[in-house]
């Protein structure tokens, strides 16, 4: 049996970044960018006005009264020279003019039948946008690996691209296995039971940014187990299975992927819920089994698959955010394994509460809809009322007032 820790770290030494694809600009929003982009000129282009107002010579000003030369719009560059003593009409973002070096505001003139009047004090330079002042020609926008977001996306527009290089999302098979799984829209009957966790994985891999694949359900037998891992192998750059990863007399899992030739890196972790889950290498792919239970499978998603996916699509940031919030009620880890306890947390004026669902039992769906957290309680512990602790954020619902659910 592993700690958590240790399942992680063997995990993310066997999993390695995708390579890199081309996508149309927007396509990337939500991807992780492949390589640093770098600007091929300054931005601004040229010195322009930050305003829409006057644009003259600073030097060549004489009392506060200007004649007016001329009208830059937006989209239009004036090359020829503004006369000393003279302004020219300038819109935000046009290109300042010859001969001009300072630019007042519409609000800070009068315009009367021969020109302008300055209604306030005048600064030699002021409301210049200065070319390259944001970037200059050559300097680092976006940074290898950044999270491409609508600003990114923004920015890279505004250099010329149309396309962009991202990480590949990862293709997920999922296989579940039981001679008990309904297919998805059956009707459950005694002994039967919908195969929901394919669906809810799927979800979470989704959610994670990844391509699910369903690679139906493997029934309790050897040799068909064997079979469909080998073919769901061939349709994803990594595998989960859920069921018969336990010591029940029809746990066939461990063994099919131990022939087929895969290396179990480890089975059991020291962790409740989830302990029977196994992770394995298939030709050179990770292979996650996870349990049945489907409070347990997908616990185990978050705790070892997700941070998995995320490296291998290029991001940095392998694991959910942490807050520190207040114990609301006491509670305590009376077992052997470390807790993962599903908890609630709510952020009341600005201070992040928690206390634990009701049921925690590893069948019971309806805590992790109740949650949004885990808590993890080493055994023996004990929380009281009052005591700040540190939980994982799995959503963040209850910022928008959702509550848990
Ligand atoms: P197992 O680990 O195969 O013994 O399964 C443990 C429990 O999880 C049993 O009650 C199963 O019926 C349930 N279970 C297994 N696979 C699934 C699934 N794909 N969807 C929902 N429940 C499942
Ligand atoms: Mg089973």
């Amino acid at each position: 049996m592993v700690s958590i820790k240790e399942a992680q770290s063997i995990i993310l030494e066997q999993t390695a970044a995708l390579p890199c694809q081309e996508l149309p600009l927007l396509q990337g929003l939500g991807r992780i960018i492949c390589g640093e982009v770098r600007s091929g000129w300054d931005i601004p282009l040229s010195d322009n006005s930050a305003m829409d107002g006057y644009a003259f010579s600073y030097a060549s000003l004489q009392g506060d009264r200007l004649a007016v030369a001329g009208f830059i719009p937006a989209g239009t560059a004036r090359s020829e020279a503004v006369p000393a003593g003279a302004a020219v009409r300038i819109m935000t973002g046009a290109p300042v003019p010859p001969g001009c070096d300072t630019v007042v505001p519409i609000e800070e003139a009068q315009e009367d039948g021969t020109g302008i009047r300055l209604t306030h004090r005048v600064q030699l330079g002021s409301h210049i946008r200065r070319r390259g002042e944001d970037v200059r020609s050559g300097d680092c926008v976006v940074q290898d690996r950044a999270l491409i977001r609508p600003q990114e996306i923004g920015m890279l527009a505004s250099l010329g691209m149309t396309s962009v290089q991202v990480y590949q999302r990862a293709r997920v098979a999922i296989l579940a296995t039981g001679d008990e799984l309904l297919p998805l829209g059956g009707t459950p009957a005694p002994g039967k039971i919908v195969n929901s966790n394919s669906i809810s994985l799927a979800a979470q891999v989704l959610d994670a940014g990844a391509e699910p694949v369903f690679s139906g359900i493997a029934p309790d037998d050897f040799e068909a187990t064997k079979r469909t891992i080998r073919k769901a192998l061939l349709a994803g750059d990594l595998l989960i299975t859920t069921g018969g990863v336990s010591v029940g007399d029809k746990d066939f899992v461990k063994e099919a992927i131990r022939e087929l030739g895969g290396e179990i890196l480890f089975w059991k972790v020291d962790m409740k819920p989830g302990k029977p889950v196994a992770f394995a290498v298939l030709d050179g792919k990770p292979v996650f089994a996870l349990p049945g239970n489907p409070v347990a499978a997908m616990v185990g998603f978050e705790q070892f698959v997700r941070p998995a996916l995320l490296k291998m699509m290029g991001q940095q940031r392998l694991f959910r955010p942490m807050v520190k919030a207040y114990a609301k009620e006491p509670f305590s880890n009376k077992g052997e394994r470390p807790h993962l306890v599903r908890a609630v947390v709510a952020l009341e004026d600005g201070i992040y509460r928690v206390s634990p669902v009701g049921n925690q039992s590893s069948a019971n769906l309806l805590s992790l809809i109740e949650s949004n957290a885990l808590l993890k309680l080493a055994p023996g512990a004990l929380l009281s009322a009052g005591d700040l602790t540190e939980v994982t954020l799995l959503d963040r619902g209850f910022e928008m007032g959702e509550g848990g659910s």
